[in-house]
């Protein structure tokens, strides 16, 4: 037994830890930040406040990862966030693919505590910074679990805790509210009227239990429903994230305000609640209860930090190049009303950019605290263009930004800053897209690479000439489009299966997008009508038009009740159709038409379908496109672009494989491929399901071998886009052999990238 004298005043049990890097706050940059920075040796103590990581994707909270993919419902193509993020959305989806949050918590702690060079506290706050001049020394946390005081010291720190506390107590510049329209010259600068700060929100469960539940509210519900004048929208099928405009507080203190700001939003929740069970209006909620209540909010925005650059709607407009460029977003700019729930206007203001934005370094630390990285929703950007930034796939795009330079600091004995100043962003640039974060206009060019030097054959290459197999009939009703990779030069003749109920006058057109990159198809190359008789048949179409630059075309297809088109269940890397629909979750209208002050373009959207549905059109063309040459294995860039960038195997080779030979034997370590788990679904994490656990484009079963047919590593279940091979004892070899298996009958095997290494590459 333990036993105290009474004392006059006791301490708490302190705990002194040190590392190369603190990271406070647990959300996607926070988690992001810490995995990319562990895994290159970098000593990592990761702090977070709550009892499970993951920040507003967290099963406290329960909102969906999104970034530049935007629900599928904007023109970015294959613009799924690279590196730690889409290890974990692709893992997410193969482990649960009905959305479940708290198995998105679970893999969240598996990823960071897979990690050894990661300290993780949970249930742990910061509440204290220590200064010496310009840089942060220790801050101090506690933790009401353990009742104990933590004193944490590191050269470098990261604010990735959304309010940023850390930066906060620093002194760091920081903004709240929105800029004026003339700072920044931003057309969706908002008025004080429409409101400045966007608010929390606070979500809820329901379930059906098979059988009458009854609901009695409590005092502080809200009882007149027409207070919020959207209540007509409410829908007893409908909960968790869908209800995103149940928001409030963009009129208050988003940080010190949120307690008061979660009561409103508790008691609206409990009236919606109400409403749906006892206003005799949704029969259907009978047998429903509420499973499940948000006990913190979700917080949208509070401070932004200032850097040495603030990012503004023209950056994301014009998508302007910056040459520090780490990271990319791609979501809309998205700015809500500050009354929120109570307003009358719409819930959002969405515009959408025509393509990815670039986000450059230096936004991401403070511009007055010389060893502070600022992370995810703070980073340094203007009211406006946080709009875009703050969705959590960009937060971790930015966190693992942060923890790639975080190596370079150690390594080199840099400040954040330094990176920039001292002459080594091209390698931070390098440094992450050789682990899968894709940055606009940078090639991956790795001296280290063994491939580049060797010589390369493979046993077939897919000699692309479209699709000729008809699998299914779809009628024309929404304008329709196939998306094709095409080389420079003379434009091949495509021949188009058609079946048409009545002769009709058939309308198609011919796009590619302004800007390379791009899918917007803004540009139109030609027109063509043809009048056809009824019946199925092929028609030939020549558009008599050569491409300056091999890019993607767009064959599009005017609406028409009285076609058919043909389709194909076949599928191949880096190639869609795409439809001129509306997916008004994003506020895709079909088109976009902004008011001429706004400052962002009009322009049509051309979005893919979801899989089962998404079928490529059955068009095929005699003249072959070789797109997906075996030198698109060293081209530097590892996703579609402008090109598939793949080498995509012919669907008869029974065996398709890869060989690198050298003059010489060579040391092999290490492997690095990199596979296609297609960058064009967006993989949303909780509350939607997907009907696959693994993307159909991706290769599962390989097996590497050395020169003498020794195989030195195989796998057979690989859902991953990357696969790092260490091998336990170097091989010295003349030869590597891939040997790689189809993904399925209808999609032949592609690879983006091999590379390989005498030594460990990290
Ligand atoms: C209602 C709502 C709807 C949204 N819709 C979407 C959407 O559909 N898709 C999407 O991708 N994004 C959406 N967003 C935006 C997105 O959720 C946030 O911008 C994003 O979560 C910010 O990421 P972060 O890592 O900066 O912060 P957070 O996710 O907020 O994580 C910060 C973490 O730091 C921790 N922390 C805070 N203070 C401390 C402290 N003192 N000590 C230690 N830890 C601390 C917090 O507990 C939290 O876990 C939405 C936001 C809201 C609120």
């Amino acid at each position: 037994m333990k036993k105290e004298q009474a004392s006059a005043k006791r301490d708490l049990t302190k705990i002194n830890l040190t590392a190369d890097l603190i990271v406070a706050g647990g959300g996607l940059s926070g988690v992001c930040a810490a995995i990319t920075a562990a895994r290159q040796g970098i000593k990592v103590l990761l702090v977070q406040d709550r009892p499970v990581l993951g920040g507003n994707s967290s099963s406290e909270v329960r909102l969906w990862i999104l970034g530049a993919t935007s629900h599928m419902g904007n023109n970015n193509r294959w613009a799924r966030e690279g590196g730690v993020i889409d290890e974990i959305l692709v893992e997410n989806t193969y482990r649960n693919p009905e959305g479940n949050p708290l198995i998105l918590d679970m893999i969240l702690l598996d990823k960071v505590t897979q990690e050894k060079n990661i300290q993780l506290l949970l249930n742990t706050a910061v509440f204290e910074v220590d200064k010496e001049g310009d840089q942060i020394k220790s801050i101090t946390a506690f933790c009401s679990q353990n009742s104990t005081l933590y004193q944490l010291q590191a050269p470098l720190f990261c604010d990735a805790t959304g309010d940023g506390i850390v930066g906060f107590l620093a002194g760091a510049a920081f903004r709240m509210g929105a800029e004026s329209k003339d700072e920044f010259d931003e057309g969706m600068a908002p008025t004080a009227e429409y409101g400045e700060l966007l608010g929390h929100s606070l979500y809820f469960y329901s379930k059906d239990t098979g059988r009458p539940v009854k609901f009695t509210p409590p005092d502080f519900a809200l009882s007149d429903i027409t207070e919020i004048p959207r209540f007509r929208q409410f829908n007893a099928n409908e909960f968790g994230c869908k209800l995103w405009w149940v928001e409030y507080g963009g009129r208050l203190d988003t940080v010190h305000d949120t307690e008061k700001i979660k009561w409103e939003l508790w008691k609206v929740v409990y009236g919606i609640w109400n409403h749906i069970k006892n206003s005799g209006e949704f029969p259907e909620a009978e047998n429903l209860t509420l499973e499940w209540v948000g006990t913190i909010p979700g917080k949208r925005e509070s401070r932004r930090f200032e850097g040495d650059y603030m990012l503004s709607q023209k950056d994301l407009i014009e998508q302007r190049s910056h040459e520090d460029a780490v990271a990319f977003g791609g979501w809309s700019i998205d700015l809500h009303p500050a009354d929120g729930v109570y307003s009358e206007r719409p819930g959002c203001n969405q515009w959408h950019g025509k393509g990815i934005f670039e986000i450059p370094y230096r936004t991401l630390y403070s511009k007055n605290i010389s060893n502070l990285f600022i992370a995810g929703r703070i980073i340094s950007v203007s009211h406006v263009a946080f709009g875009a930034t703050r969705v959590m796939a960009t937060c971790a795009y930015i966190g693992q930004s942060i923890g790639m330079a975080t190596v370079l600091c150690k390594e080199e004995g840099l400040l954040p800053r330094e990176v920039l100043t001292k002459g080594y962003i091209q390698q931070l640039q390098q440094k992450l897209s050789l682990n899968g974060q894709y940055i606009p206009g940078v090639n991956i060019q790795d001296q280290l690479d063994l491939i580049p030097q060797s010589e390369i054959s493979v046993s077939s290459t897919l000699n692309f000439r479209g699709f000729d197999r008809v699998d299914l009939w779809k009628s024309l009703t929404t304008a329709s489009a196939q998306l094709f990779p095409i080389l420079k030069g003379e434009l091949p003749v495509f021949n188009i299966a058609v079946n048409a109920l009545k002769p009709t006058t058939f309308k198609t057109s011919l796009r590619i997008s302004e800007r390379a990159g791009n899918f917007t198809p803004d540009q139109v190359l030609a027109t063509k009508e043809i009048e056809i008789q009824a019946g199925e048949q092929t028609i030939n179409l020549d558009f008599g038009v050569a491409l300056p630059e091999a890019s993607y075309v767009f064959i599009v297809f005017d609406a028409n009740d009285d076609v058919q088109l043909g389709f194909t269940e076949e599928r191949v890397t880096g190639v869609l159709s795409v439809f001129n629909s509306i997916n008004k979750a994003v506020s895709n209208f079909g088109k976009q038409t902004p008011p001429a002050d706004a400052g962002v373009d009009e322009f049509e959207f051309w979005c893919p379908q979801r899989r089962p549905q998404g079928q490529n059109l059955a068009i095929s063309f005699a003249m072959p496109q070789p797109i997906f040459e075996k030198s698109n294995l060293t081209n530097g860039i590892d996703r579609p672009v402008s090109q598939p960038n793949a080498w995509v195997a012919d669907p008869r080779d029974f065996s398709p494989t890869l060989n690198f030979e050298w003059d010489e034997e060579k040391k092999i370590k290490q492997i690095d491929l990199w596979f296609d788990a297609d960058f064009d679904h967006p993989m949303e994490s909780v509350l939607m399901g997907h009907p696959e656990t693994v993307m159909p484009f991706c290769v599962r079963k390989y097996v590497v071998k050395d020169q003498f047919g020794n195989v030195v590593f195989e796998k057979d279940d690989n859902f991953q886009t990357h696969q790092r091979i260490i091998l336990d004892e170097a091989m010295v070899t003349k030869k590597l052999t891939i040997e790689i298996e189809h993904p399925s009958e209808l999609v032949p095997a592609a690879i983006f990238a091999v590379r390989c290494y005498s030594e460990i590459k990290l």
